[in-house]
C-alpha cells in the first residue's frame, strides 16, 4: 500500500467519514488505541443525520433476527449503553418499554416476540395483564389486553450522547473537521491513500465509511455497488414538558409523569410501529411513521404522517392532548439492507463499511463501533490500548435542575450563568458561552439548541433567538447578520435595521 505517495497532505492512521452516533463512537473508541484519526462531517455540526432526528430509544432486542448483525450489536449496544452514558456524562433513564396488545389474538404475537427476545439473549421478558398492567402504566388504554415489559429498554437524548462521544474523542487527540464533505477515496495500489474533500485531500491508511444515508454512495466512489439506500421517513409529535413532564428534572416544571415506560404497538415487518414515550428531557414523544421518501436527510414532515401517529397514539393513550404539541419533526431512516452492513473490504483494502444502519442503530452504536475498530484490527491497524485515554467527559454545568447552592456558587463564579436567555428550558448566557468554547465548538443556532436545549422548549425560540444571535455573533467575533441557523445559506437575519445598521455593514 503506498500511501506515501500522497504529498502535501495531512496524514492520519484513520479517518472516519460522517459525525452522527456511529462515527463519532468510532472515533472514540479508536482514540482509546492512540490512532490518529479525523473525522469529516460534511454537515455544519456534529450530529447532522439520522441521529438527531429519531425516538431516542435503547432498545430491548426482541424484534432483530436472531443472530443477525442488528440482534447480536442491539443486545451489545444495549448493555454498554449504561455505563457508556455515566462516562460521557449524558443522561440514560431506564424505563423500560411496554409492547401493547389490544386484541386477545395478539397476545399470541407478544409471546412470540419474547420467545424470539429470549432467544436473542434478552432475560426479565414479562407479559403483564389486568391489574399489573394497569398499575405498571396507569396511562394506558382501558382497551389493551396485555403488555411485553421490556426491562432492558431505556431512553438517552441522542443528540447529546452524539456530541458527547465526538468531544470525548477529540480530548483523547482525535481532530473533527465540519463542512467537509469527503467527494472521493483516493486507492493507491488497491489500498486506501486518503480522500478527496470539499475543505482539501487528506491522507489516511483506513477509512470508515459511516456515512448514513450517503453510506452507498461513499461505497460507489469505489465501485461497490451491493447497497441503494431507500429513505423511509419518520413523523414525530413533541409535547410539551409542562403538562406531561416527565424527564430527569421533571418535578421542577411540577408535572406528573404521563407515561412511565417506553410504548410501543404490535410491531409490523417493516418498522416498530408508532410510539408514546417520556424523553429523558421532559416531553413526550409521538412517532414515527415508516413512509417512503426521496429526502435522504431533513425531510418534510407530512399532514398525512401526522395525521396517522395522532389517530394510533390516541388509541394507545387516549389522555394524550394533542393540542400541548410544541414541535413537530421528521427524520429519516438510511434502509435498505435487511441487516446492518459491517465489513472490512477486501478491495480496495482498509475500506471499513458500515451500512444500513438503520433502527436500532443508536442502540448497537458502541457495538458497532468495537466491531468497527477490530475488523481495522484484522485488516492491519495496530491496536495497543494507550494508557492515557480517558473514558470520562465531564458534563457541562446545567443550570435546569441544579440545586440552589450550586446554582448560588456558579454564578457567583460567573455572572454570565446568572442571565437567563430561554426561560422555557431555563437556559443561562453561560450555558451557551460554554457550548461555543466546547472541544467541538457550537457556532450556529442549531448546534447550540443541540447541546443546552435554547429554543426547544414551549417558545420554540420566539423569546430567546434574539439574544442566542447576539451571543454567537460577539463570541465568534462575526455580524449578527453572518449568524447561520445550521451553516452557510441559513443565515436568520435578512436585512439591516435599527441596532444592526453598522454592525451588520
Ligand atoms: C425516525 C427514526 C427513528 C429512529 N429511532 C431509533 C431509536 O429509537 N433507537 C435506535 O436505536 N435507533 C433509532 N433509529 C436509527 C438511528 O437513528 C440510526 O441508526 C443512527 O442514528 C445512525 O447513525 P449513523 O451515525 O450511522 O448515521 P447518521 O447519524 O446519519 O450520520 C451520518 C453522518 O454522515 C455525514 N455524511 C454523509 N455523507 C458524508 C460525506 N460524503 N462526507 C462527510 N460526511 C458525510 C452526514 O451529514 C451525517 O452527519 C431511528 C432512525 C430514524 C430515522
Amino acid at each position: 500500500m503506498n500511501w506515501e505517495a500522497l504529498t502535501d497532505v495531512k496524514r492520519y492512521d484513520v479517518i472516519v467519514v460522517g459525525a452522527g452516533v456511529v462515527g463519532a463512537l468510532c472515533a472514540r473508541e479508536l482514540t482509546r488505541y492512540g490512532a490518529r484519526v479525523l473525522v469529516l462531517e460534511k454537515g455544519s455540526d456534529v450530529c447532522s443525520g439520522a441521529s438527531k432526528a429519531n425516538s431516542g430509544i435503547v432498545h430491548a432486542c426482541l424484534s432483530p433476527k436472531p443472530g443477525s448483525n442488528k440482534a447480536r450489536l442491539c443486545l451489545e449496544g444495549n448493555r454498554l449503553m449504561p455505563q457508556l452514558c455515566r462516562e460521557l456524562g449524558v443522561p440514560f433513564m431506564p424505563v423500560g418499554a411496554l409492547t401493547v396488545a389490544f386484541r386477545e389474538r395478539e397476545v399470541r404475537v407478544l409471546s412470540a416476540l419474547r420467545a424470539r427476545g429470549e432467544r436473542n439473549g434478552e432475560r426479565g421478558l414479562e407479559i403483564l395483564r389486568g391489574p399489573r398492567l394497569r398499575e405498571a402504566e396507569p396511562a394506558l388504554s382501558e382497551e389493551a389486553v396485555a403488555a411485553l415489559l421490556s426491562p432492558s429498554a431505556g431512553i438517552v437524548n441522542p443528540m447529546l450522547l452524539t456530541i458527547a462521544a465526538a468531544e470525548n474523542a477529540v480530548a483523547n487527540g482525535a481532530e473533527v473537521l465540519l463542512e467537509a464533505e469527503v467527494t472521493g477515496i483516493i486507492v493507491e495500489q488497491d489500498g486506501v491513500a486518503g480522500v478527496r474533500t470539499t475543505r482539501g485531500d487528506f491522507g489516511c491508511r483506513f477509512l470508515v465509511n459511516a456515512a448514513g444515508a450517503h453510506a452507498d454512495r461513499v461505497m460507489r466512489m469505489v465501485g461497490i455497488t451491493d447497497l441503494t439506500i431507500h429513505p423511509r421517513r419518520g413523523d414525530y409529535f413533541v409535547l410539551d414538558r409542562s403538562v406531561c413532564s416527565s424527564g430527569l428534572d421533571g418535578e421542577r416544571s411540577g408535572g406528573k409523569p404521563l407515561v412511565r415506560h417506553v410504548l410501543f404497538p404490535i410491531p409490523t415487518p417493516v418498522t416498530k410501529g408508532i410510539l408514546v414515550t417520556p424523553t429523558v428531557d421532559g416531553n413526550v414523544l409521538l412517532g414515527p411513521t415508516s413512509l417512503p421518501t426521496h429526502e435522504l436527510e431533513h425531510p418534510a414532515v407530512s399532514g398525512e404522517g401526522l395525521a396517522e401517529v395522532e389517530r394510533q397514539v390516541v388509541r394507545m393513550v387516549p389522555s394524550l392532548d394533542l393540542r400541548q404539541c410544541i414541535a413537530v419533526f421528521a427524520g429519516s431512516r438510511p434502509a435498505g439492507a435487511r441487516d446492518f452492513i459491517i465489513r472490512g473490504e477486501r478491495s480496495p483494502q482498509g475500506l471499513i463499511t458500515l451500512a444500513g444502519i438503520e433502527s436500532p442503530g443508536l442502540t448497537a452504536a458502541p457495538a458497532i463501533a468495537r466491531r468497527a475498530v477490530a475488523l481495522l484490527g484484522e485488516a492491519g491497524l495496530k491496536l495497543r490500548p494507550d494508557p492515557s485515554f480517558d473514558p470520562i467527559r465531564e458534563p457541562p454545568p446545567r443550570l435546569a435542575g441544579m440545586p440552589p447552592e450550586v446554582r448560588a456558587e456558579l454564578v457567583a463564579r460567573d455572572p454570565a450563568f446568572g442571565r437567563i436567555v430561554c426561560r422555557c428550558e431555563e437556559v443561562s448566557e453561560g450555558e451557551i458561552v460554554a457550548a461555543i468554547r466546547s472541544p467541538i465548538p457550537a457556532r450556529t443556532l442549531d448546534a447550540i439548541k443541540k447541546r443546552v436545549r435554547v429554543g426547544a422548549g414551549r417558545c420554540q425560540g420566539g423569546f430567546d433567538l434574539p439574544y442566542v444571535v447576539e451571543i454567537l455573533a460577539r463570541e465568534l467575533g462575526i455580524a449578527p447578520c453572518e449568524v447561520t441557523k445550521s451553516g452557510t445559506g441559513s443565515e436568520v437575519l435578512m436585512g439591516t435595521t435599527g441596532a444592526c445598521r453598522g454592525r451588520c455593514g
